[in-house]
């Protein structure tokens, strides 16, 4: 849909797994300073420094699953919500209104026939509404891209909510270790399923986004490292990394915690870790960029947790997408996945104008009005 696609860059697809271990891991400024710089000339060589968004709608926190991180996993006792679909249409035209281009709709998982159903009518009401508005951009496709991240579900599932209009998947692999996986996840939640499932959604047609969570507990260089292999392989077009967040009431979090107080972290400690987990991920962000070239990377939401301009930091090293969250603001509550996550108390008009200026902070320029499909997707097809 854009020029973009048509542009090469100096990618290093060659760069050794020696060579990316050693990029996580130096504590040399200068070169440290050159891998961040290289991915931003990458990004710029790809996008003209123009930032791309996409709305999230986080459309309902029912989840069957139990992930031993996630504040909303099946045993947290919660208030569950589903939004209804005449508040997610309104959500879209406003995506639409505002030039985002795309619409994430996410939401924990629930594999259920009724809910197959619902989301296929409600992707083709997204699909038909928005088709109808008028755009302040001419050039625009008709229509929102409709982007889904609702877990794993089985391929002739997957293939309907692709018939019914939705253009791209994203469903995290959480790490590509399957050892580092079973012990965060119950015995059920399987590392193998979830490959299958990006298989099945990559033969579907979806463009695909996987990605990780950065500083796990257990987590190693070198599974940092698997993981850039893991995307290559696995042919994505999105990645969509963040840090991993303690959350409260969670296995993983409570364990977490546990170790923290025996070694008695302070304050401070907690601000030097949140530092380095924001360097590490946008390290990773960086060397996404230069290994995979034309791929979408967000800057995630979850690193703005740790940092309050990490968003912004992440657009100057290889980071070409920004997520507003369009959740109305009475149901963000309830979608905490973490601790301290941002923008709980804000409407999406809010978001919106924040996030603009933050672009414009980072010296980078907003894409509106397009879908900003990855490149890698046309290149490979
Ligand atoms: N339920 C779907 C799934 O799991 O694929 C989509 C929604 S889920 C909330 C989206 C992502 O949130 C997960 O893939 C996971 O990486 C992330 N997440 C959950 N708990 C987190 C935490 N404590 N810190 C950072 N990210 C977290
Ligand atoms: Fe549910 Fe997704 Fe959270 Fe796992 S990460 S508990 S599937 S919402």
């Amino acid at each position: 849909h854009d020029q973009t696609h048509q542009r090469t860059a100096p990618v290093l697809s060659h760069i050794s797994a020696a060579q990316m271990k050693h990029l996580l891991d130096t504590t040399d400024v200068r070169e440290t300073a050159a891998l961040f710089a290289y991915a931003d000339a990458v990004s710029a060589a790809y996008f003209d420094n123009r930032i791309f968004f996409r709305g999230i709608v986080e459309f309902s926190n029912v989840c069957q699953k139990n992930c031993g991180y996630c504040g909303i996993r099946r045993a947290t006792k919660l208030h569950r919500y589903t939004m209804p679909k005449h508040e997610i249409l309104d959500c879209a035209r406003f995506c639409m209104e505002r030039g985002y281009g795309t619409i994430m709709l996410q939401s924990g998982e629930l594999n259920t026939p009724q809910r197959i159903d619902w989301l296929v009518d409600l992707i083709g009401e997204i699909k038909q509404t928005t088709k109808q508005m008028d755009t302040k951009h001419p050039e625009a496709p008709k229509g929102l891209c409709v982007a889904l991240s609702v877990g794993e579900l089985d391929e002739l599932d997957y293939r309907r909510l692709f018939e019914a209009g939705a253009s791209r998947y994203l469903l995290r692999i959480e790490t590509s270790n399957p050892t580092l996986y079973a012990q965060l996840h119950p015995p059920d939640h399987l590392w193998q399923r979830r490959v299958e499932c990006l298989r099945a959604l990559k033969r579907v047609g979806f463009q695909l986004g996987t990605g990780v969570m950065i500083g796990l507990p257990g987590q190693t260089t070198d599974d940092l490292v698997s993981d850039l292999h893991f995307f290559r392989d696995i042919d994505a077009d999105m990645i969509g990394m963040g840090p991993y967040v303690y959350q409260e009431g969670t296995p993983v979090g409570d364990a977490h915690k546990k170790l923290r107080e025996r070694a008695g972290q302070t304050e401070q400690d907690k601000m030097e870790q949140n530092a380095r987990m924001v360097d590490l991920t946008t390290r990773m962000y960086a060397l996404a960029r230069l290994f995979l070239g034309a791929v979408n990377i967000p800057a995630t939401t979850a690193l703005q947790a740790l940092d309050p301009v990490g968003r912004e930091t992440a657009l100057q090293r290889g980071a070409n997408i920004l997520m507003p969250i369009v959740t109305p603001t009475q149901f963000r509550k309830e979608y905490q996945l973490y601790e301290d996550k941002p923008c709980i108390d804000e409407g999406a008009a809010e978001c919106s104008a924040c996030l603009a200026g933050r672009v414009k902070w980072a010296g980078k320029e907003l894409a509106l009005g397009e879908w900003g499909d990855p490149p890698h997707f046309h290149q490979a097809s």
